[in-house]
Order: structure tokens, then sequence, then C-alpha cells
């Protein structure tokens, strides 16, 4: 026996929102609303293939009123109160209120993860993409163009290792602020589950670093390498790379992924600069102050 659905107008008023309800109609009550008169002429065919409405006129339009979720916060005051704290941090003077770390505090520009020492000839090869930076940005570029295929992926990093925000910055308590599964890239292709709602910066690290496994992108990375110059050539139809490690490689695609959090900055006033004494970087094992931290250039 077919099934007829008839959308009635005598629900109550809408209510939350909620879509028309659907509702079944008995089978003579349905002939009557729709063929009065002709209901038992036209059969049980015509009632079989076409659903009995309310003819278009007869149609009743309830507007749907917002929903009536109560609320136990004032939204107003609320947006007032993040507004009220996005001012307290917005600076007329913006990054000037930072100032590079040289000269006293130079050694926060310096790797303090990696070994000293570390030396290598220079590369005058050509590839088909050179990526600039190893943080996700750059992971999630290799990543992609590994899955389409491309082979020639020469991922250039200033740091010792992949991870980028997360090789760098690894004072204690550093945990992400967004949902581990959402700011985690690559989870599914690697298969990975975090530990943590808020992944603690070392396991975000070890996951930078296993995409990089993953993927195959140790294979040609040049790490604590900065690259210096990046020159479309005309005549070779490639970019000319070149390094502070006397690198003169080449290639067909350049993508910059150096964020934007690369640099070690200090507080440009002299009363919140930190002294000497009360800083040292993570490697001697000791905490850092907040002008340690790799901040926007
Ligand atoms: C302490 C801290 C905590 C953060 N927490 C969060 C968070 O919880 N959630 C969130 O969404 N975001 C967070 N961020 C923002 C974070 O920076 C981004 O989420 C993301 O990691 C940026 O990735 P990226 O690849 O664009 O840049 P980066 O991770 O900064 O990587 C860029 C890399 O490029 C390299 N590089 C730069 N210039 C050169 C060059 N010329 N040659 C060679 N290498 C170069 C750098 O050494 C660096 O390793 C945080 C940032 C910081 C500093």
């Amino acid at each position: 026996m077919p099934r007829t659905l008839v959308v009635t107008n005598d629900f109550p008023p809408c209510q939350g929102g909620r879509r028309p309800r659907l509702s079944r109609v008995p089978r003579g009550e349905r002939r009557q609303r729709r063929h009065p008169a002709g209901g038992q002429r036209l059969g049980r065919r015509l009632t079989a293939v076409a659903p009995i409405l309310p003819r278009r006129h007869e149609r009743k339009r309830t507007p749907c009123p917002p929903p009536h979720t109560p609320l136990d916060f004032d939204p107003d005051a609320l947006r007032a109160r993040y507004r009220a704290e996005r001012d307290r941090r917005i600076r007329p003077d913006g990054n000037r209120q930072y100032r590079r770390t040289t000269g006293e505090f130079g050694h926060f520009d310096e790797d303090p993860h990696a070994e000293p020492g570390f030396t290598r000839e220079p590369l005058t090869d050509h590839v088909d993409v050179v990526v600039v930076g190893g943080g996700f940005g750059g992971l999630l570029t290799g990543a992609r163009l590994r899955q389409a295929g491309v082979r020639g992926i020469r991922i250039i990093e200033k740091g010792a290792d992949f991870g980028g925000t997360w090789y760098w910055n690894r004072y204690p308590g550093i945990h992400c602020d967004i949902e581990s599964y959402v700011y985690m890239p690559l989870l599914e292709e690697l298969g990975y589950v975090p530990k943590w709602k808020y992944a603690p910066g070392e396991e975000i690290r070890e996951h930078a670093q296993a995409i990089a496994r993953h993927f195959d992108l140790y294979r040609d990375a040049c790490f604590r390498t900065q690259a210096t110059e990046l020159r479309w050539d005309e005549d070779e139809s490639a970019w000319a790379v070149t390094t502070d490690r006397g690198d003169r490689m080449t290639a067909r695609h350049v993508v910059v992924a150096t964020g934007c959090s690369a640099s070690p900055n200090s507080p440009a006033s002299k009363a919140s600069r930190p002294s000497r004494a009360t800083c040292s970087t993570p490697a001697a094992g000791t905490t850092t102050t907040p002008a340690a931290t790799r901040t926007a250039a």
C-alpha cells in the first residue's frame, strides 16, 4: 500500500525553528480534502501518486519566530568585554614595541637546540620545488606535493629540524591553545590520535617530525640554513635560491612558508627588557622570559 505524506498546517506555531511536522492523514480524509467532490471518480490511482497538499492559497505561512533558547549570559555585555580586552592589547606602536635581539641579547637568535660547529658543502643542484620554512606551513606544502607525485622537494629551514614554532619555542608548560584534533594537521594521514586535548609543545613537535618522515621530506631537507635571496631567472625559467651556507640552487617553483614568528624580539622599552641574569635559553634547562619567545618580527 503506497504511503502518502501530507504537510498539515494545523501544527502549533513554529517553536525553536523546527521544521513543519509531517503527519499521516487517513485515506478517506485525504480524498475529501484534495477532491471534495470527485474523490471517488479519480479513485485510488491519483491519491496514490499525488501527495494531498492544501492548495497554495489555503496554506498558512506562519512566520518562524527566533529560537527561544534561554541564554544564561548577556551577549552584548560579553561582546563588549571581548572588545575591551582586544583594545587593551592593541598598541599604537605596533611592532615598534619590540626590538631585534642583538648585542647583549644576540644569543637569543642562536639555535639553542642544535650542536655547534655544523658545516656542509654548498649545493648547486636543481629541484622541482624549494619550500622555505619547515613549520606546519612548509610541511603541509611538502606533504600535499608528495601526494600530488612531486619528487624533487627541498625544504630549507633555519632550525636543525622540522616543527617551526614548535621547534623554537620549548618553554615549560607550552601547549597549543586550539584543540589538538583541530590544530594538528594530517592526523588521519598519519593515523595519529593526540594524547591531550591541548597538546604539549613536545607532542606537536614530534608530530611535525612524524609528518616529515611519513612524506619523506627529510630526504632533501637543508637544515640550519637560511634562504637569503630568491630571484626569478627569466632566461633559465627557474628560481635562483641563495642561502647563508653558500648554496646557489635553482628550482622550478618556490614556496615561502616562513611564518610570522621566526625571529626573537625583546621589548623595546628598557624598563621591561629582561636583565641577562633573569634569562636563559631553554637549552640551559631553566625558564625563559617572554622576551625570549619568538614574536612577530
Ligand atoms: C609560542 C607560540 C604558540 C602558538 N600556539 C598556537 C596555538 O595554540 N594555536 C594556533 O593556531 N597557533 C599557535 N601559534 C601560531 C603558530 O605560529 C602557527 O599555528 C603555526 O605553527 C605557524 O606555522 P608556519 O609554518 O606558518 O610558521 P612557523 O611555525 O613559524 O615556521 C616557519 C619556519 O620558517 C623558518 N624560516 C623563516 N625564515 C627563514 C629563512 N629565510 N630561511 C629558512 N628558514 C626560515 C623558521 O625558522 C621557522 O621554523 C603559536 C605561536 C607561538 C609563537
